[in-house]
């Protein structure tokens, strides 16, 4: 098809003038209730998006179901778009050569944030993990663009796909199973800040590694010292980094699939000169309280909880789960000790966390200072005008009596 003609087939989409002047102010997103218009939009198509006076805004990727409709990936008419995806593909790996150092696993695709709505791609090691989330990416012709750019620039082992069933269902797309799309390996391991990882994509809970603490474990490893408590360890992330600057690290986690991973990843970096790392299956709140009641005490405590509050509805009951936690833990920090405390939620905003640390210092008859507030690892673009692109909270203080 020669490309004005695709050009031509695009369809129109109107938006309302708040959806108008949500896309001047930077963001790329349209809700469905702002759009004026979509008659015989296909799901998951490339429309032309205008204003309620029809004057043209730009390109976007359309979703038929999900709340947030449309997606501006141009404000240019589009007239090739797999060429497109592939020019973006290879900017965002161009963008990690300059800012990822020392790990051979980093995010290479932050959807959003590298102009690629709905697409996650990260690499460990040989392996690139990829996930789909959108019905524009699911496209057969998308896909292929994002298989052939990545496998021409990057020659990995294998791809593999992630798949989320919830994310499928809400985008109402036909059910998928995860699995390769490419080569036959589906297992390695990865480097990051010199520390080893086993990567085991059809194993324990499929989820790889949280590459976006990279740059936080080593931050923490600057610190750490004494005896340390990694609360909500996953895999070990944490607890690995602290072992070689501690004199005692114990892991907590309730999932006993990774800390079986964990155990694998200690075994692999086992030094002489490294305290072997305690693992605990444990719920984290009841074990603080259990330890907190018995006067334990430790000298670096972490807490990487999963995202208490996924919408805003939940905020409230969220704050009161990070306050019980950061509350326990700093009774439980002897003087000159080290909270590193993380929020993943992107509902809570930084200020918000801090306040809650403040408060729970109060509770708690600690005195905080600020080592360091922290973000998510570069390789995680936050796009200024999309506030969404921006999640990981990270601070890490010190308890000065
Ligand atoms: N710090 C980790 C990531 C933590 S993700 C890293 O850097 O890799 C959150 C973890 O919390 C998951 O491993 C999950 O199994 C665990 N988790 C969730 N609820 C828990 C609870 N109530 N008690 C203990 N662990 C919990």
């Amino acid at each position: 098809m020669p490309s004005s003609s695709k050009l031509s087939a695009l369809l129109k989409v109107k938006i309302s003038p708040r959806g108008a002047a949500r896309l001047k102010a930077g963001h790329v997103w349209v809700y469905r209730s702002d759009i004026v218009s979509a008659g015989g939009v296909a799901p998951g198509s490339l429309v032309s998006v205008s204003d309620h006076r029809g004057k043209f805004l730009g390109t976007a990727l359309y979703s038929s179901s999900s709340q947030i409709a449309i997606r501006m990936i141009s404000d240019e008419p589009v007239r090739d778009f797999p060429a497109l995806l592939r020019q973006r593909i290879a900017h965002a790996i161009a963008y990690r050569e300059g800012i990822v150092h020392d790990t051979n696993a980093y995010r290479i695709i932050f959807s959003e944030a590298d102009f690629l709505p709905g697409l996650i791609v990260d690499r460990y090691n040989d392996i690139l993990s990829l996930q789909i989330l959108t019905q524009a990416m699911d496209a057969d012709a998308v896909r292929q663009a994002i298989l052939a750019q990545l496998t021409d620039q990057l020659h990995p082992a294998s791809i593999l796909e992630r798949v989320d069933p919830r994310v499928r269902e809400l985008e109402t797309l036909p059910p998928r199973a995860s699995g390769l799309l490419h080569g036959d390996r589906t297992s390695t391991t990865f480097t990051m800040n010199s520390i080893q990882f086993r990567y085991d994509a059809l194993e324990g809970q499929k989820t790889g590694a949280f590459l976006d603490q990279r740059e936080n474990y080593a931050a923490a490893a600057q610190y750490a010292h004494g005896e340390a408590l990694d609360v909500f360890c996953y895999q070990g992330g944490f607890a690995l980094h602290l072992a070689p600057r501690c004199s005692q690290v114990t892991g907590v986690d309730s999932s006993r699939p990774a800390l079986e991973v964990a155990d694998q990843n200690a075994a692999l970096n086992r030094r002489e000169s490294v305290p072997e790392i305690e693992w605990i299956e444990a719920n984290a709140f009841d074990l603080l309280k259990d330890y907190a009641t018995s006067n334990r005490r430790y000298d670096t405590i972490v807490l990487d909880p999963p995202a208490f509050a996924k919408s805003k509805r939940d905020l409230e009951a969220g704050m009161r789960g990070y306050k019980e936690l950061n509350l326990r833990a700093l009774k439980m920090l002897r003087p000159g000790g080290i909270l590193v405390t993380c929020s993943c939620s992107y509902h809570v905003s930084q200020s918000t966390f801090l306040e809650m640390l403040a408060s729970a210092a109060l509770d708690a008859h600690r005195t905080l200072r600020l080592v360091e507030v922290r973000g998510q690892a570069k390789d995680h673009p936050i796009l200024l005008s999309v506030p969404e692109t921006s999640y990981l909270k990270c601070v890490i203080a010190s308890v000065s009596l």
